[in-house]
């Protein structure tokens, strides 16, 4: 098995953050190799489907010695307060990356609270301190002063400091260098993070994210808590309380190599992956659509959006789901015209409809224990690729 990390970088928007994780990539090499891997095993088509889906799973992943390390991007600040707290479940470590000149900000509070919360031990590194007006030292003093007012154990106030410039690409311990990489970084990241505890058992994973494509179908991306996972694989979707929702068949698993997402023939307990899979349209599954904001949801369609209201009719009727792409609210309908009613809701979409803003879709979200996709049962539907739908 691979070695793994998996980490999140923590970071004020301009701090430097899209610069790093440049600089890691360019400096781990992966970029390139990957590239290659992505045109041997995809036609171009296929690649461009593949790269215009990367946008809702954030995750980078660089190789560093014989290890891979997922970095998963966190939102800054406290849009999605639900968000950060599933993407932070996923690692095992944060770099808090601060700005020498501007230091800490205070909207970089919530997701730090939520990382030290979650028993993460944060490394610091204090960016861009080739900027004349940088102050690493009382730099580090507010950012000590942000997690002990966030209530760190001692443990996560002992952090280890790394001081350096994104742009110049390098991070050293001491801010007189050596200035030369971003070696220390990634081998402060081996040693300081612990690799992914796993499970014993069959394939689990902690779904984190979801997106529908109309190409690939559902893609759920979570870390794998035990077992393996392979294309064709059959699986279960678990509600919060252990219910089966769902079943279905994994057509693809998606490894993270560089910026991009390729398919694996195989994935084990502890990496970060997206699995594309058919949901509830194969033989002898019984599809139990959601009944999602404004109607059932489409099958994995962007809910359209409901007519406009004549001027003084009835609203429209919500656009019937799409096949493939977000299913949004299932067609949520908007204010009919002056005088009009409120459109219908979006009219059933022909599969199940699934969106992350449905009610009960959380299933795949917050708690460790209860959100997995299961597998243990004979494979199911055709083996004829995917089956969108
Ligand atoms: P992000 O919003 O955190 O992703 O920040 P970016 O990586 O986009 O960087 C914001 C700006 O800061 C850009 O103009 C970068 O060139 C600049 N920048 C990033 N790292 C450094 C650094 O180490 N030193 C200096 N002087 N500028 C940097």
């Amino acid at each position: 098995m691979q070695h793994i990390r998996n980490i999140a970088i923590i970071a004020h928007v301009d701090h430097g953050k899209t610069t790093l994780v440049d600089k890691l990539l360019a400096q781990s090499g992966t970029f390139r190799e990957n590239q290659k891997v992505a045109e041997r095993a995809m036609d171009s088509n296929d690649l461009e489907r593949e790269r215009g889906i990367t946008i809702l799973a954030k995750c980078t992943a660089v190789n560093w010695k014989d290890t891979r390390i997922n970095i998963v991007d966190t939102p800054g600040h406290a849009d999605f307060g639900g968000e950060v707290e599933r993407i932070l479940n996923m690692v095992d470590g944060v770099i808090v990356l601060v700005d020498a000149a501007e230091g800490p900000m205070p909207q970089t509070k919530f997701v730090v609270s939520k990382a030290l919360k979650l028993g993460l031990r944060p490394i610091v590194a204090i960016n861009k301190i080739d900027k004349p007006e940088a102050r690493a030292n009382e730099v580090v003093n507010e950012v000590f002063d942000l997690f002990a007012a966030l209530d760190a154990t001692d443990e996560q106030l002992d952090f280890p400091i790394l001081y350096g410039s994104a742009k110049q690409g390098w991070m050293s311990k001491d801010p007189d260098g050596p200035k030369d990489s971003l070696g220390p970084m990634f081998d402060l990241v081996l040693e300081h993070v612990a690799p992914p505890k796993t499970e014993e058992g069959s394939f689990r994973l902690l779904g984190t994210i979801l997106e529908a494509n109309p190409y690939l179908g559902r893609i759920v991306t979570g870390r794998i808590t035990s077992g393996t996972v392979k294309p064709n694989q059959s699986f279960k979707v678990l509600s919060a309380d252990g219910k089966v929702i769902e079943q279905g068949r994994i057509s693809k698993v998606l490894g993270f190599r560089g910026l991009e997402r390729v398919p694996v023939d195989i994935a084990e307990a502890g990496d970060i992956v997206a699995i594309a899979a058919s949901v509830g349209r194969a033989a002898g599954v019984v599809l139990r659509a959601r009944i999602g904001a404004g109607g059932v949801g489409g099958a994995g369609g962007v809910g359209g959006t409901g007519g406009a209201g004549a001027m003084s009719g009835a609203g429209g009727i919500g656009g019937i789901g799409g096949n493939g792409g977000n299913a949004g609210n299932g067609g949520a309908a908007e204010a009919g015209g002056t005088n009009g009613n409120g459109g219908a809701g979006g009219a059933a979409g022909d599969g199940d409809g699934f969106s992350s803003h449905d009610a009960d879709s959380v299933y795949y979200y917050d708690n460790l224990a209860h959100h997995n996709v299961n597998t243990g049962f004979a494979n199911i539907g055709t083996s004829t690729g995917r089956i969108w739908n």
